[in-house]
């Protein structure tokens, strides 16, 4: 029911336990593509996405496995989340602002390069559909507020109620007391976001999130934001964030990933650098979750995160599986 647990400042925030416990030998835990013996080299697809969501997954196979394009993939997989009243951090069912609204945040990328993006949209159960009539539809990349719903009406998605019994009585509940701070989500029911890599050996991501729970209206985390919450160059790879969007928008965290798998590394080690970085920025500052997911465009990857608790999907010809994610901090 709690699906999101608040880590106070008192109970982690010691410059002393970061240095204790921060990395030294992290298992390098890469996944790969494994080739087919005595069969030459073939492209063999893939969908990674954040956290445990399997259904999504299971949905970008569906569309990978015959031959889909990994940007109809992606989009597929993510939909399955904004469509389930029960995943209270994305789409319908998302946990509302601090003033009772949904408003939800999304992008795509698709192997050209090309990208939509929306944010603080309301009244729409898929942003991240929205976010690729962006990017098809209209010369520009990020459409906001008002404008984007009006956009999502002109191309004729439904409108529709986000804010689900549960979600406002947890919002009733949280106005008791009314504590504005950002939360700390170390449970895996957070953000999607979603790399996919398609049998002809092209790549896409999307991200699409309800963002933080009673954050202040207006407010748009990491997840909308090209090369924040989502990165995609076809050339090299993909990444994509969940966790403290501002501590990722700093670091333009998904497109740091990438262009650390450019100059070499893999995606486990690529997402190791980059939580690494956000650390040593933020001094001994232990009291946020980010959790970075990676696939290279050989079909490797890999994932990191700063607490325990982080994992990803894979779901490629070898089976469909959940990645438990190495950490920064051990405990
Ligand atoms: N990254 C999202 C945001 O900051 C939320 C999350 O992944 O928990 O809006």
């Amino acid at each position: 029911m709690h699906r999101r647990k608040f880590l106070r400042n008192s109970s982690l925030g010691s410059a002393g336990l970061l240095g204790a416990t921060a990395l030294t030998a992290c298992k390098d835990t890469t996944v790969q593509n494994q080739p087919i013996a005595g069969s030459p080299p073939q492209i063999k697809p893939v969908a990674v996405c954040t956290w445990d969501f399997g259904n999504a997954t299971g949905k970008a196979w569906s569309v990978l496995e015959p031959g889909g394009s990994a940007l109809d993939a992606v989009e597929a997989g993510v939909m399955v989340e904004e469509a389930d009243p029960n995943n209270q951090t994305v789409g319908l069912g998302g946990r509302p602002d601090r003033d009772g609204h949904v408003t939800l945040d999304a992008c795509i990328m698709d192997p050209e390069g090309h990208c939509g993006s929306v944010m603080a949209l309301e009244g729409f159960v898929h942003p991240v559909s929205v976010a690729r009539k962006v990017m098809e539809e209209t010369p520009h990349v990020i459409l906001v507020g008002e404008g984007a719903a009006q956009f999502a009406l002109e191309q004729g998605f439904e409108q529709a109620n986000l804010l689900t019994e549960a979600s406002r009585l947890e919002w009733e509940e949280w106005k008791k007391e009314a504590e504005y701070k950002p939360i700390i989500n170390i449970e895996n029911h957070d953000t999607i976001g979603m790399i996919t890599l398609d049998a002809n050996g092209r790549m896409a991501g999307a991200c699409t999130t309800s963002g933080m729970a009673y954050k202040m209206r207006g407010r748009v985390g990491d997840s909308p934001v090209i090369g924040a919450g989502l990165y995609v160059d076809d050339e090299i790879g993909g990444a994509a964030a969940t966790g403290v969007g501002e501590e990722v928008v700093r670091m333009v965290g998904s497109f740091l990933i990438v262009e650390l798998m450019r100059q070499g590394l893999s995606p486990q080690q690529a997402c190791e650098e980059g939580v690494r970085r956000i650390m040593k920025r933020n001094q001994g500052r232990t009291d946020f979750q980010i959790g970075f997911v990676a696939l290279n465009k050989k079909g490797e990857s890999g994932a990191f995160c700063i607490h325990p608790g982080f994992s990803y999907r894979r779901y490629d010809s070898d089976g469909h599986r959940n990645v438990p994610s190495e950490s920064y901090l051990k405990s």
